[in-house]
């Protein structure tokens, strides 16, 4: 027997992680939503220069879709944008990280998993991104906000060996063991990175007074590549593998081809 139309249908608001050309004018998205978490949707007809879709379903872009529920993909039938945070698509730096955040969030997450707070951790740090705050701070907030949410947040006060309160000294972090080890239990984990004291001190400030003041703090460049890097490092082992966004975006900076 037939579903009757409006049980196959339903409406969300989403944020557009990725997506993919798919035969001849349609699109698989990558979605996030409030309520169902990641989702693949097909939109079809959308690479059409008059498709009606087209404008809403841009990378980033916040929007309200009315979505028909199908065999294996459901599909995108109406589209209207919320927050095309325009601003993102005129700046490289914002976009590079836009596309960190949005690959981090895809990459951690498994389909049909509802977590409402990380959908609305995306669309702050979009915004803010959208508003010119600065991306790394940004970035590095976001990226220890989400794992906080979804299970991995870094141990920052206590070694990860021996769980000696961490004193204030240079010491190490483990991806592996997910923190930081004391100079002590350094040998721990082989594969462990140096982590200075000022890097430490942000990471804690991100984490226990937020944003507002980690963002006033002033980095030298040493020090961000520091956390890019120790950030990074953690990612890589959450999803095993290398996360593609910022080596782009790097590479656009520095005028050089991306390193694959
Ligand atoms: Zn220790």
């Amino acid at each position: 027997m037939a579903v009757p139309l409006q049980e196959r249908l339903y409406r969300t608001e989403a944020i557009v992680l990725g997506r993919m050309d798919y035969r001849e004018a349609d699109r698989i998205l990558t979605i996030y939503t409030p309520q169902r978490g990641k989702l693949r949707v097909i939109a079809k007809g959308v690479r059409r220069p008059l498709s009606r879709l087209r404008p809403h379903l841009e990378y980033f872009t916040r929007c309200q879709l009315m979505v028909a529920k199908g065999r294996e993909l459901d599909t995108v039938t109406g589209a209207e944008t919320v927050d095309a945070f325009l601003p993102l698509r005129a700046d490289l730096d914002a976009f590079g990280h836009a596309s960190h955040m949005a690959e981090v969030l895809n990459r951690l997450t498994e389909d049909r998993q509802e977590n409402r707070a990380a959908y609305e951790l995306l669309a702050s740090s979009l915004h803010l991104l959208a508003d010119a705050v600065d991306p790394f701070a940004v970035t590095r907030h976001y990226e220890l906000a989400l794992l906080t949410l979804l299970g991995y947040k870094p141990e920052l006060y206590r070694c990860v060996s021996c769980e000696a309160d961490l004193s204030a000294v240079s010491n190490a972090f483990s991806a592996r063991l997910g923190g930081v080890l004391c100079s002590l239990c350094r040998g721990a984990d082989g594969g462990s990175r140096m982590l200075s004291v000022n890097a430490q001190k942000y990471l804690r400030t991100l984490e226990r007074h937020g944003l507002a003041t980690a963002a006033k703090l002033r980095l030298d460049p040493g020090l961000r590549a520091e956390l890019e890097g120790t950030t990074s490092d953690y990612l890589r082992h959450l999803t095993e593998r290398d996360l593609a966004s910022l080596k782009v975006w790097h590479a656009l900076r520095d005028g050089s081809p991306p390193v694959p």
